[in-house]
């Protein structure tokens, strides 16, 4: 393999990681003999920030029948690179143009009797039918319709289905506890959307998938399962459910890198960067890290988050600047052009994802999705099989 780049800070996401943690999530949903769950990978926020046209490639590769979007133009960019399987959209405001998506068969999502009409009006000037899913709000109280509002949804959607407007092709609802998967609210949103699901066969409907679960629900809740489940973080290999969730051997896939500019010296009583915030109390070296929150490293990581140099943890010290940092080498050997990893594997003992949420007070989630910025983005393993 030739050398990688030297690049001043970047990420590098690993597709094979993608394609093994797809493929053990479908294996987990779908065991052998057991009626197979149909696997979405959900790729929006730029495949959570591993690059989406890249990470659905991967996830294709692996098995999946579905990629799953929050856009339109999500849905139309995956068109666009030239995916021609099953995708799923579920945001869009008002007055967005539904004629596009509809003529390239990306299953559209519906909460409101305004959006069918608005769908409807997309058909016409597509000229093809849709396909049309319909959401129902199960507890989450965000998207979906009101239960007192489905019943006619339900009666509008099997209107523009007879009248060949569209077919409906599923039925689906979102957790809001499933990280916690003892959480009552888990039990009630099931039962909601089985009642729901009961209304929307009473009226006639027949669609191909009904879904509930996200990542944790995957990995902790197979009454949820129905006909399909809908993972992103999973597919990345962090853990949706820190504490609870089963060790099925996930890669994380991205690894956030930069190199050191410069080390120094500080003597005892030196502070660090903006504000002061932090005082060598002895003697120590210091690394200089080209990143920071214009590159969606955290701010809240002053003081508090840790990074990997020359094999050891290295902690970050005073605020995170708008384009770089400082992290405690605490005496060692390091010199300038030595590599720094945010966040990685955290298989060679480098922090992950999860150890920067948690030294910022969030999730995963933000953490690979907000970085990124000026740093360049390269994927390794582009090809190969499930695994
Ligand atoms: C983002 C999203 C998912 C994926 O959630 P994960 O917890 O990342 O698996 C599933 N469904 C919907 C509707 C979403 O918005």
């Amino acid at each position: 393999m030739s050398p990688p780049p030297v690049a001043r800070a970047e990420i590098v996401v690993d597709l094979a990681a993608i394609r093994h943690n797809v493929a053990t999530l479908r294996r987990t949903v779908s065991p052998e003999g057991a009626s197979p769950v149909q696997m979405m990978t959900v790729v929006k926020a730029d495949g959570y920030g591993h690059g989406m046209v890249a990470a659905a490639a991967a996830a294709r590769q692996a098995g999946a029948e579905w990629l799953g979007v929050a856009t339109l133009d999500e849905a139309m960019t995956l068109r666009g690179a030239g995916d021609t399987g099953r995708v799923l959209c579920w945001l869009a405001a008002p007055g967005e143009e539904y004629a596009a998506p509809v003529a390239a068969g990306v299953d559209v999502t519906a909460s409101s009797v305004a959006q069918l009409d608005e769908i409807a009006a997309g058909v016409a000037a597509a000229g093809s039918p849709a396909r049309l899913q319909l959401k129902v709000d199960t507890g989450l109280s965000r998207g979906g319709a009101t239960v007192a509002d489905w019943p006619d949804v339900v009666a509008r959607a099997r209107a523009g289905e007879e009248a060949g407007t569209w077919q409906v092709t599923g039925i689906w609802s979102h957790f809001a506890c499933s990280d916690e998967p003892d959480h009552p609210a888990n039990d009630a949103q099931e039962r909601v959307f089985v009642e729901a699901l009961a209304v929307a066969e009473a009226a006639g409907l027949r669609p191909e998938v009904r879904h509930l679960a996200n990542s944790a629900a995957a990995l902790l809740r197979p009454s949820s399962w129905f006909d399909l489940v809908r993972c992103g973080l999973a597919s990345y290999g962090l853990d949706p459910a820190p504490g609870h969730s089963p060790d099925l051997g996930l890669v994380p896939a991205m690894t956030a890198r930069a190199r050191l500019v410069l080390t120094k010296p500080l003597a005892a009583g030196a502070s660090v960067s903006y504000g002061h915030t932090w005082t060598a109390g002895q003697p120590t070296t210091v690394g200089l890290v080209p990143a920071g929150y214009g590159d969606g490293v955290p701010r809240h990581a002053s003081n508090s988050a840790e990074t990997w140099v020359a094999g050891k943890r290295r902690p970050v010290r005073g605020r995170i600047c708008m384009d770089q940092f400082v992290v405690d080498l605490e005496g060692d050997e390091a010199g300038a052009g030595d590599e720094v990893v945010l966040f990685g594997t955290g298989r060679d003992g480098e922090p992950t994802a999860q150890d920067w949420a948690e030294a910022c007070g969030t999730i995963s989630y933000e953490i690979v999705t907000r970085i990124g910025g000026r740093m360049t983005r390269r994927h390794v393993h582009p090809d190969g099989g499930a695994e």
